[in-house]
């Protein structure tokens, strides 16, 4: 029944632990600063993740970049003194490079102004990209008012054709100004998308922002422009928070409804080319140089660090931008988005993963294997997080379930531990302890009297034994029974015990017979002890089972530490005497000198 108890108590005690637990995170979760802590834990920890991942992931072939790398700037410095560069370089870029015959040119860079010092270069550009229809260009949307830049009204065609579905507005996706290409050039294409970045509160670019919404109309990103060109699809579908180009290319978003990029390295993931080498090839008409540029989708853009173009990003502290929009348009391509889990499944996983550790630390006994088990579950997560981002692009929770397990495991193990002390006090008491009178039993008497005898040894500190035994008691058991007898004894046992101080020990020496040591007490002072008990045993009114009151006597022996022996055996030999004294000479009274 106790036993029975105990496992019950054990368990009410460990569900108030998981509730007050998920109750406590819940409670904390509406503080920013905690939030903020735990969301920047699980953003390394996601970094970490895509930083391994990242590396078993192909990223692909076709798409290459031109750089204009820190070679490149120093080149262009050399050459033509200042940078941006004339227009007329790009226009004979595209016109060379295209004679390859590439997929797509998508310029990661702003051509916003025309020049007016070099209007004929401008106009070379211009032609270049009304030639060529897969040139794609670049816009940027911010924030400022009116009043610094006239928010420019755009072409009908360079908006995004939303087919079903809208995207609700918040501040990622929704600005008020837009930095456009130079009117000349929007005259000549609409392959013109937006190359916004948005960072996460550590400064890291996670996400990236598909679809903006600009004056009540929607625009692409760069890479969804250049996407859907390649999928031949010319407008999207918004279905259950994602972006739906066609049946195999779906952007899921989330709830910034931006995308979380999936990586495939870190910065070089895509062959660069530097723009130099380009320029010296052209000089050369080294037409053999561009074949490698043949069906691929080619970015331009700054990779130079003195361009300052350079972002971090889970996998990689300093990479160009260019390398953000390739990789958005490989995910596209590839279909290859990560999808974070939503809040409540992870709190479902924590749960699950806080109750399943909680119940094996109640039942493990050994401290090793408890602590081996909840490292193997812990490293065991991990491995699956990591499995469900590489085979699945799952974005799993860890932070909130390490939190949660660790916690519920230390709190359930100090539960465990307290309930298992609360058992060793109770087998100790047991172990002492007299079933019948509640008195120490005989061995703890012994072991007391060692005790005490050291402690004499030791420091001089004496004491006394008061032994006990009741009178003519073999008559009594005959008389009234052997359960009266059994109320009796342990009616004296509380005579012993109430008329003892808490450093005093009452035992039951065995049968009938009990005894008290009295420590740092002098034979003096346990004669006036003795005599009381003495008294008030022969006083009281002893009520048996059947109700009825008798009287009952005892006969006691003192002896003293010192005085009438040194050892154990030897004071308790002397009291015996003094005992057997008091029996042979008329019972109910107390012997301390024989
Ligand atoms: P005396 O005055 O000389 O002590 O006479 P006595 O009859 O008490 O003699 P003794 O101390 O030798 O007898 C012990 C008796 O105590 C024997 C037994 O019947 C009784 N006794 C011992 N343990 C118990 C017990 O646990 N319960 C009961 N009811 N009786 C006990
Ligand atoms: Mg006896
Ligand atoms: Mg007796």
């Amino acid at each position: 029944m106790i036993e029975k108890y105990k496992k019950v108590l054990t368990y009410v005690v460990y569900t108030l632990i998981v509730v007050g637990i998920f109750t406590l995170l819940a409670w904390l979760g509406r503080f920013d600063s905690f939030r903020n802590f735990m969301e920047k834990i699980e953003l390394s920890s996601f970094d970490l993740r895509q930083s391994i991942v990242s590396k078993y992931k192909k990223p692909n072939k076709d798409i290459v970049i031109i750089a204009i790398d820190d070679a490149t700037y120093e080149y262009i410095m050399d050459k033509y003194g200042s940078w941006p560069i004339s227009r007329g370089i790009w226009a004979d870029t595209i016109n060379f490079v295209e004679l390859a015959k590439p997929k797509n040119i998508i310029f990661d860079l702003l051509f916003i102004k025309s020049n007016l010092n070099d209007i004929k270069a401008d106009s070379a550009f211009v032609k270049a990209v009304k030639d060529n229809d897969n040139i794609y260009l670049s816009m940027n949307f911010d924030n400022y008012n009116d009043k610094i830049r006239r928010s420019p009204v755009f072409n009908d065609k360079l908006k995004l054709k939303i087919k079903e579905g809208n995207i609700s507005d918040n501040p990622y996706i929704s600005y008020i100004n837009a930095r456009a290409v130079m009117p000349e050039l929007s005259e000549v294409t609409d392959n013109i998308g937006s190359i916004n970045v948005t960072r996460d509160s550590d400064g890291i670019i996670r996400n990236i922002t598909p679809i903006f919404r600009y004056k009540r109309d929607y625009y692409p990103n760069l890479s969804l422009k250049v996407a859907m060109d390649l999928f031949n699809v010319d407008n999207v579908s918004i279905v259950d928070n994602s972006i739906v180009l066609d049946s195999k290319h779906i952007i899921p978003l989330d709830f910034t409804k931006r995308a979380i990029l999936n990586w495939y390295g870190g910065a070089h993931t895509y062959e660069h080319i530097p723009l130099w080498e380009i320029i010296e090839a052209k000089k050369d008409n080294n037409i053999n140089y561009i074949q490698k540029f043949k069906d691929k989708i080619i970015y331009v853009g700054t990779t130079a660090t003195s361009l300052s173009d350079i972002k971090s990003v889970p996998v990689e502290y300093n990479l160009a931008g260019v390398e953000l929009h390739t990789t958005f348009l490989n995910n596209i391509i590839d279909n290859n988005f990560i999808k974070k889990l939503p809040m409540k499944y992870d709190f479902l996983i924590s749960i699950f993963l806080s109750i399943f550790v909680g119940y094996f630390v109640l039942k493990i006994t050994s401290v090793m294997k408890t602590i081996l088990f909840l490292s193997c579950v812990l490293v065991m997560y991990g491995v699956v997080s990591l499995l469900a981002m590489y085979y699945c692009n799952l974005w799993i929770a860890i932070v909130l379930p390490y939190v949660s397990t660790i916690t519920i495991f230390v709190l359930t193990y100090c539960e465990k531990y307290l309930l298992k002390s609360k058992d060793y006090e109770q087998t100790y008491k047991l172990a002492v302890t007299d079933g019948l009178t509640q008195l120490y039993n005989h061995r703890y008497f012994q072991e007391q009297m060692i005790s005490n005898i050291n402690t004499y040894e030791r420091y001089g500190i004496n004491f006394s034994l008061i032994l006990i035994d009741i009178d003519f008691f073999k008559k009594f058991n005959d008389t009234y029974g052997h359960q009266s007898g059994d109320c009796v004894l342990k009616q004296v046992a509380n005579i012993l015990k109430k008329n003892s101080r808490t450093s005093d020990i009452a035992c039951r020496y065995g049968g009938e017979e009990m005894a008290i040591i009295l420590t740092n007490t002098n034979k003096d002072e346990a004669i006036i002890t003795a005599n009381k008990v003495c008294n008030t045993v022969r006083d009281n009114k002893f009520i048996l089972a059947n109700g009825e009151k008798v009287n009952v006597t005892i006969s006691v022996g003192v002896a003293t530490v010192g005085l009438d022996g040194k050892k154990p055996q030897e004071i308790i030999e002397y009291a015996d005497k003094c005992l057997y004294f008091a029996k042979e000479h008329g019972r109910n009274q107390v012997v301390s000198n024989v």
